[in-house]
């Protein structure tokens, strides 16, 4: 509401009287119309949380807010809310419900699956603000992140709701590998620094038998989901290639909204894992590193000397505090809403290996290790692109 309208009805209705009785606070002590001219100037969620803190502010802001947040747009009512939630240590922003939730101390990320499914559920929607590509227990969803970073920064409560959250999750599959009898191991490992939610995942893909077999059969095959747009599906490396490939050539050809060039500098960008594990076959023992075009998500993989085992790494950067409508999170997240999967978004702007490095300081502190630095795929990329 204009300041002036505001203080019209406030001298109608008498409340500068009101007012004067009551400058006890510094903040009080301001004229009545520079006070409005300030608390105009306020976000909305500020002037709720200003206007909860004395009568006296409750009557100089004087919002109807039960009338006034419905007629927001969804925007601004979820920025109502992330604000809000903000400074409430024990409450997060339901994108679904639109509103506020209580925190729930045994959710935690390696548990969403049994609170999503199980009887433990306590949260009245059926919301899910995962990635949407998770394919292990383990399933990282934004207000777990947002939670995280806002008790990370209090410091002082729910701290082993924080370490619960912050807990490394490990699972190894052999009995019910995807790519029996190959071993496959996966880790999800998640750090605050700089205020950043950062996430490390690993998949080892081990062959501990006597014979010789393809870590990546065409067969079968395992599933490297390492975010919405570097995804090794069914079908191993060929398989992958292949399919993602084929779905492509349907779009250029038959839906007519890509050219071929576009088509296949998609091709390029929706294959990085496939190119990266293929170039860590010619150069075994030696970190390849990569990096997504339209998520912060480094990207390293090796293939053991004696090709038995396949280490995957991947660093996202979840970001600081912030709204599930942010784009720094929606580019995390696969959009089910899309009819064609191979919608990837725009480009992510970040320097390529800055999220892996940044864990790597934080971790060893430059202890390092031997990573062997090859010729980045990306430049290759690049670089291919021109020759298109
Ligand atoms: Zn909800
Ligand atoms: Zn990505």
């Amino acid at each position: 509401m204009h300041h002036s309208r505001l203080l019209r009805r406030l001298l109608r209705k008498g409340r500068c009287q009101f007012w004067r009785r009551n400058q006890k606070a510094a903040i009080l002590q301001l004229p009545l119309d520079i006070l409005v001219l300030i608390t105009d100037n306020l976000a909305l969620h500020d002037k709720f949380l200003l206007s909860h803190t004395c009568k006296a502010l409750r009557q100089v802001l004087l919002q109807e807010w039960d009338i006034e947040l419905p007629q927001l747009s969804f925007e601004h009512q979820i920025g109502f809310w992330v604000g809000l939630a903000y400074t409430l240590p024990s409450r997060w922003v339901c994108l679904k419900c639109c509103k506020l939730h209580p925190i729930d101390t045994s959710d935690v990320p390696a548990a969403f699956m049994l609170i999503k499914y199980g009887a433990v559920r306590t949260v009245p929607c059926s919301l899910e603000s995962s990635r949407g590509i998770e394919v292990e227990q383990y399933s990282v969803q934004h207000y777990h992140i947002q939670l995280a970073l806002k008790l990370s920064r209090l410091g002082n409560v729910y701290q082993q709701y924080l370490a619960a959250l912050m807990q490394t999750f490990t699972h190894t599959r052999t009995k019910y590998s995807l790519t029996p009898p190959l071993t496959e191991f996966y880790a999800a490992e998640p750090r605050i620094i700089n205020r950043r939610f950062i996430l490390r995942e690993e998949w080892k893909i081990s062959n501990n038998t006597n014979t010789a077999l393809p870590l990546f059969p065409d067969q079968l095959g395992c599933s490297i989901p390492v975010c919405p747009h570097m995804r090794i599906t069914m079908g191993g490396l060929v398989g992958s290639r292949n399919w993602k490939e084929s779905s492509i050539n349907v779009i250029v050809h038959w839906c007519n909204i890509m050219s071929p060039h576009e088509g296949s500098i998609l091709l390029k960008e929706v294959t990085l894992l496939e190119d990266s594990i293929e170039l860590a076959y010619e150069s075994p023992g030696q970190w390849i590193f990569n990096s997504c075009l339209h998520c912060s998500t480094d990207l390293a993989v090796m293939i053991s000397t004696d090709e038995r085992k396949a280490t995957i790494r991947a660093w996202h950067d979840f970001g600081i505090e912030g709204s599930p409508l942010d784009a720094s999170w929606k580019a995390h997240v696969r959009d089910e809403n899309r009819a064609n999967w191979l919608y990837v978004g725009p480009y992510v702007d970040y320097t390529h290996g800055s999220i892996r490095e940044l864990w790597s300081e934080h971790v060893s502190h430059g202890t390092g290790t031997s990573h062997a630095k090859l010729r980045s795929i990306f430049t290759k990329l690049i670089d291919g692109w021109s020759e298109v």
